[in-house]
């Protein structure tokens, strides 16, 4: 006998958190979203929306919505300091039709889960940081930082991110490299490569990119998201030391950029995203289960975090339609979402001292072999399907299809057709 539909606590407003929201109670289930901001908001910059994440967007009914915000990017494609290619990853070695990455600021990806979870009226308690949860006999408890409790629920989904403080060990698994990302506005005169994720590299040591992220509105002007690897214990030196000095390393790397450079004017402009590779111990618990950066979280080396964020949230609403009892719909979920999981866990492990690291033997490893095997038939369509999330087959299980690419193409053309490549 099916025991749904559930009372079911969501701990997070972040892309895992908001997609659940929204899958759960198109399923029938009580939904209670809690938010430790006053106001829900996205931290940071741009991020890439995948093949993977945007099958997911699809059916939750919001993937055009999301693609018209957005920039259409056909490839990632990167240089070292010697001007020799260190990375070239086209979509089209995919060989699905039109396939593409969508490269989008955090605050549209944001604001279109929002608004749909508004529209349906789910109830959010902003100003709410949950601090721990226990289960009880008659469902399970959160506890706040103000040390109120909530009502007991029937399960609680912790989408609290990569520092969740439920149920969570201390090591948080921080990488010594972080980033500092800015969103800077850009016109139509500017000189840059409209459809690509750019990236310059002095070994593994530094790293700048440019992603275009297309527009937060109709009114709002285009931008791109501007990175530069650092060192989390050089963050401190970083902001201590002139401006102009920064700019003109980044400059020495990447001279083409100075564009974009002009439109920092201080160190505030640039904010510092810390990266950490952790997976949690325990996926699930008694009535108690993790999704997103809560279960597992990587450097977004590969781009993928989101994008399995939203796999996670599909996988749970999924696994309680299937699953007899909660216990066998969490066991479900955790089931069809864990080898994708693992597999890319260990390829970014395996990629991150490749693109950022003080190593001098893996970016020569990067430049002389993947990079040119990488551009070979069957490499390149491999290395495709992983940038793409479709390594491990993610969708087939979880009943998920790709969009139609050509249509989403024509939801975000304006942006797309001035192509500088
Ligand atoms: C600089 C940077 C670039 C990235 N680029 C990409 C990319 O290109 N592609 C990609 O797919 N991924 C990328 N990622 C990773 C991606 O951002 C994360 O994987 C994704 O945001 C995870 O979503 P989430 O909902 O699990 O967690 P989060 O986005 O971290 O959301 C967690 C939410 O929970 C709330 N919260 C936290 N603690 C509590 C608490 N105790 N109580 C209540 N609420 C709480 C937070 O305020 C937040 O709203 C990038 C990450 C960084 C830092």
């Amino acid at each position: 006998m099916h025991e749904a539909p559930y009372d079911i606590a969501i701990v997070g407003c972040g892309p895992a958190g908001l997609a659940a929201a929204l899958a759960l109670h198109r399923d029938g289930h009580r939904i209670t979203l809690f938010e430790r901001f006053a106001e829900p908001r996205p931290l940071g910059s741009g991020l890439m929306l995948q093949p993977s994440g945007m099958a997911v967007l699809h059916r939750l009914g919001v993937a055009h919505e999301v693609a018209k915000r957005g920039a259409r990017i056909d490839a990632l494609f990167g240089l070292n300091e010697h001007g020799r290619i260190a990375l070239d990853a086209p979509y089209s070695s995919l060989g699905i039709k039109d396939a593409f990455g969508l490269g989008i600021h955090r605050a549209s990806l944001f604001s279109v889960l929002f608004d749909a979870v508004q529209i349906v009226a789910l109830p959010i308690l902003t100003g709410h940081e949950v601090k721990s949860s226990h289960s009880t006999t008659v469902g399970r408890v959160l506890e706040f930082a103000d040390g109120s409790r909530s009502r007991p629920f029937d399960l609680v989904v912790d989408a609290s991110g990569w520092g969740t403080q439920i149920e969570a060990g201390k090591n948080h698994g921080l990488l010594p490299f972080g980033a500092l990302w800015a969103s800077l506005p850009v016109g139509e005169n500017d000189s840059f490569a409209r459809n690509l994720l750019e990236q310059r590299y002095r070994r593994a040591s530094q790293m700048v990119g440019v992603l275009p992220i297309g527009s937060r509105g109709a009114n709002d002007p285009d931008e791109v998201a501007f990175f530069w690897s650092l060192r989390r214990a050089d963050h401190e030196k970083w902001r201590a030391s002139a401006l102009d000095q920064w700019k003109e390393e980044v400059l020495s790397l990447w001279p083409q950029v100075e564009f974009l450079l002009d439109r920092i004017d201080s160190h505030d402009d640039l904010t510092f995203a810390r990266y950490a590779h952790r997976t949690a111990k325990r996926v699930q618990g008694k009535r108690l289960i993790r999704i997103g950066d809560a279960w597992h979280s990587a450097s977004p080396q590969l781009g993928q975090g989101a994008n399995m964020a939203l796999l996670d949230a599909w996988g749970l609403a999924l696994g309680l339609r299937e699953g007899r009892t909660l216990d066998e719909g969490l066991r479900l979920a955790s089931a069809w979402r864990g080898d994708h999981v693992a597999i890319y866990r260990f390829v970014t492990a395996a990629f991150t001292p490749m693109f950022q690291s003080e190593a001098s033997l893996w970016p020569l490893l990067r430049d002389r072999v993947l990079a040119p095997l990488s551009r070979t038939g069957p490499i390149a369509a491999l290395q495709a399907r992983l940038m793409s999330g479709l390594f491990g087959w993610p969708l087939a299980q979880l009943g998920l299809e790709l969009p139609e690419y050509s249509e989403m193409a024509s939801s975000i053309a304006t942006r797309a057709s001035s192509l500088s490549q």
